[in-house]
């Protein structure tokens, strides 16, 4: 089993199995001694049971984060913060939760410590995306990286199948955006070849059996890369408009990005040869944009957004916002391109391999 302590400078990395019992002595090296502990309504049995863990440290705990960080709910726990008296927070899930931890921290400026249970990635990005009256806005300032991360294979165990696909999917989307991103290096470079490679290698693994622990160990390791990618580079056109389909449209995050990469790789593969080929490597597939949504389907993931809650009437909306704002990405961002590639992903089009 792969197991490793790392610190960042800003943030201590501690991966294995069982590490979740080192939660109360990370917590103290951060000098946090009343801790709220943060999870969605589906984890608050296991945001408990940290809670009961580090005993007089917890404060209690605030089990209602949803996606996309709506700030009506970062107000709510706020106020249980102020209550509680809490210093600290603990966050336990996957980026709903991270982000409501981030969001807190935002406004707290107190210390915060992450259990990673999916692949997002969050716990390790400068990055808070809030849904604010319908719109997604995108914070990014060193002070909202976690001082501890807790990366403890054993949480992810639960993880159903289909959101493990979409979340690592999720994953390998950050990857595949920083190896065209503007501000990308060799390290970068790197990094997202191996998140790559580890998270389809991971999926396909675990597909064949369903408790191969090093399996998941392979796909939170992704996770982790994929996020230090997220992290270090601009993503592109792909995050935009998951971004706006999730803070406008209230498409879930995960599924969203399971069903679009393909496309955006589709939509950028005649300008970004370099990256492409490299994602084909890492893939092991002769074309990147139709090798990732064969993995993807073979996985049985989603394939339209049709099938996420996405219909045809709201795509000239969607791209309207998605194209308000100019921002960086390998190939120019217009109007019409992304009715186009918005129309194929809602009917599921199949890509065709580059000829
Ligand atoms: P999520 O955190 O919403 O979790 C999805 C569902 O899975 C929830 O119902 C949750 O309770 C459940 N779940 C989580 N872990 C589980 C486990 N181990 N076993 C069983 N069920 C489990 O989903 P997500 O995809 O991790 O996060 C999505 C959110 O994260 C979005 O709001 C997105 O914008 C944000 N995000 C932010 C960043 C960033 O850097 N800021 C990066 C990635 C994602």
């Amino acid at each position: 089993m792969r197991s490793f302590e790392h610190d960042t400078g800003r943030t201590r990395i501690l991966f294995g199995q069982g590490t979740v019992e080192r939660v109360g002595e990370e917590l103290v090296r951060m000098g946090g001694r009343r801790a709220l502990v943060l999870s969605t309504p589906g984890r608050a049995p296991l945001a408990e049971q940290i809670g009961f863990q580090i005993g007089r440290s917890a404060a209690g705990v605030f089990a209602g984060a949803v996606e996309h960080t709506p700030v009506e709910v970062t107000e709510r726990a706020i106020a249980r913060m102020r209550n509680l008296n809490a210093d600290s927070i603990v966050s336990v899930g996957g980026g709903s939760t991270t982000g409501l931890g981030k969001a807190l921290v935002f406004r707290s400026r107190v210390p915060h410590l992450v259990l990673p249970t999916t692949y997002a990635g969050s716990e390790v990005t400068p990055v808070l995306g809030e849904t604010v009256d319908g719109e997604k806005v995108t914070r990014r300032a060193t002070d909202l990286v976690p001082q501890a991360v807790i990366y403890d294979v054993e949480l992810t165990r639960t993880l159903p199948w289909p959101i493990t696909l979409t979340s690592a999917v999720n994953a390998m989307a950050h990857a595949v955006e920083a190896l065209y991103g503007n501000d990308r290096n060799p390290e970068s470079d790197r990094t997202a070849v191996e998140a790559i490679r580890v998270l389809a290698s991971g999926l396909k693994e675990l597909q064949s059996d369903f408790e191969k622990i090093d399996a998941r160990a392979d796909l939170l390791y992704g996770a982790w890369l994929g996020g230090t990618c997220l992290a270090k580079v601009g993503m592109g056109l792909h995050h935009k408009l998951c971004h706006t389909l999730g803070g406008s449209f209230g498409l879930p995050h995960a599924p969203t990005h399971a069903v679009l990469l393909p496309y955006a790789m589709e939509y950028n593969v005649t300008v970004a040869g370099n990256a492409m080929a490299r994602t084909a490597a890492a893939l092991g597939v002769p074309d990147a944009p139709s090798g990732m949504q064969s993995l993807i389907r073979s996985l049985g993931g989603p394939t339209s957004l049709a099938e996420v809650g996405f219909g045809v009437q709201q795509i000239r909306e969607a791209a309207q916002l998605a194209t308000e704002r100019p921002y960086p990405n390998p190939r120019l961002v217009t109007l019409e391109g992304i009715i186009d590639l918005l129309g194929r992903a809602t009917a599921g089009s199949p890509i065709e391999p580059a000829r």
